[in-house]
């Protein structure tokens, strides 16, 4: 098969879908792998890297997905990349597609195969491709958060961890999983109090043993939401549920609850956000006020972070690039559940019921 890695074109992505490592495997499993010039500068993996390992370097991006049976990229493909999309080509990336009708259509109308990391699934229902970058965006939610608390970024001012005798910031996070799980981590590491709410008590129970007592838990419904964002000095909504629209779970009326130079980080904004008052913004302008609060609402959180971010994907993603390389992907479908469910869009058909839904399109 002939893998193509174009370069990422979304503002401040300097990840790659791909390291000179996987190069070098996919290489080695028999395969062609076409890398676009420059496309691992970002995080410092240079053309020659990939070419000493068998890769070709293309000047343009379009000879990559021209040439291509299968993209590999990091972020949805933006509008200008539309145009490469065509019958049969096999686009395997993050897609976000419940909340990107136009992308939908997209993919849909020229009849591409269309493979959504964020939700191949493992039976257990988590999400191998997510995880990674999960963990990153977490654990960055709450390091930006705490610098947009200072008062010459618009915040209250206030230092995280407090001093003696002054009490540390009330850091709530809404949302266990794998987003919320990496920013209690930072959040504790900084010293600040920590609490935490989500519907899986199973999980809010795991977390109270692992922290040893350091969090307290709460069921996630509307009052205690209302009593907790109330009080904090930072939120962080990480929310998901899996393929679908995120929940507006805190609320505007919530929004204006909160004291002044409160700071929210939307990190479910991907998903369209769960908060109310959110949109999304982009590393170069990354926050906005609205009702005296800080919002940072950053699409793609982990794109600060390249080096980190891509290490982590790709050691998670290149297992299921060699297999459907390998088999094809209507046998690497057949074999694997995971990757099934990672399936959004077969040869144009809508094949992921949470999309239809989110666009009222037939499945
Ligand atoms: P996850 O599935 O591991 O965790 C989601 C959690 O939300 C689960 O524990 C679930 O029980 C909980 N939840 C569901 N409904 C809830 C409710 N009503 N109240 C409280 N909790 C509820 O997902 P994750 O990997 O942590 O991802 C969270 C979100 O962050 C997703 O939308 C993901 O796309 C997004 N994300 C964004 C970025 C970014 O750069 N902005 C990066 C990574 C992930």
């Amino acid at each position: 098969m002939i893998i193509g890695v174009p370069k990422e074109i979304k503002e401040q992505e300097d990840r790659v879908a791909l390291t000179p490592a996987g190069a070098d495997a996919l290489v080695r499993a028999g395969h062609k792998v076409l890398v676009e010039k420059n496309a691992g500068m970002g995080v410092g993996f240079t053309d020659e890297e990939y070419s000493e390992l068998g890769a070709e370097i293309l000047p343009e991006a379009s000879m990559v997905w021209n040439q291509a049976d299968m993209i590999m990229k990091v972020k949805e493909p933006l509008k200008s990349e539309y145009t490469y999309f065509r019958e049969g080509l096999i686009i395997f990336t993050y897609l976000h597609l419940a909340a990107a009708e136009e992308l939908t259509k997209a993919l849909m109308e020229a009849g591409t195969v269309a493979i959504a990391y964020e939700t191949v699934e493992n039976p257990d229902r988590s999400l191998p491709l997510l995880s990674p970058m999960s963990e990153v965006a977490g654990r960055m939610a709450v390091q930006e958060g705490s610098i947009y608390l200072e008062k010459t970024r618009g915040g209250k001012g206030l230092l995280v961890d407090g001093v003696p005798g002054v009490p540390p910031a009330h850091i709530v996070v809404v949302g266990a999983g794998n987003v919320g799980t990496g920013a209690i981590r930072r959040a504790i590491g900084l010293g600040a109090r920590v609490t935490v709410l989500d519907i899986n008590t199973d999980r809010l129970r795991y977390l109270n043993e692992v922290f040893m007592g350091r969090i307290e838990t709460l069921y996630s419904n509307n009052y205690n939401l209302t009593n907790a964002v109330k009080s904090a000095d930072l939120v962080v909504g990480a929310v998901l549920i899996p393929g679908a629209k995120a929940p507006k779970l805190v609320t505007e009326e919530m929004v204006k609850l909160m004291e002044p130079g409160s700071v929210l980080v939307d990190v479910a904004i991907d998903q369209g956000g769960c908060i109310e008052t959110t949109h999304p913004t982009t590393h170069a302008d990354p926050i906005f006020m609205k009702h005296d609060v800080v919002h940072y609402a950053v699409a793609n959180i982990p794109g600060a972070v390249p080096k980190t971010s891509t290490l982590a994907l790709t050691n998670a993603t290149l297992p299921y690039a060699i297999r459907i390389a390998n088999k094809g992907w209507k046998q690497a479908l057949k074999d694997e559940m995971p990757l099934r469910k990672g399936a959004n869009i077969l040869e144009g058909k809508l094949v992921y019921k949470a999309v239809a839904d989110a666009f009222d399109l037939p499945y």
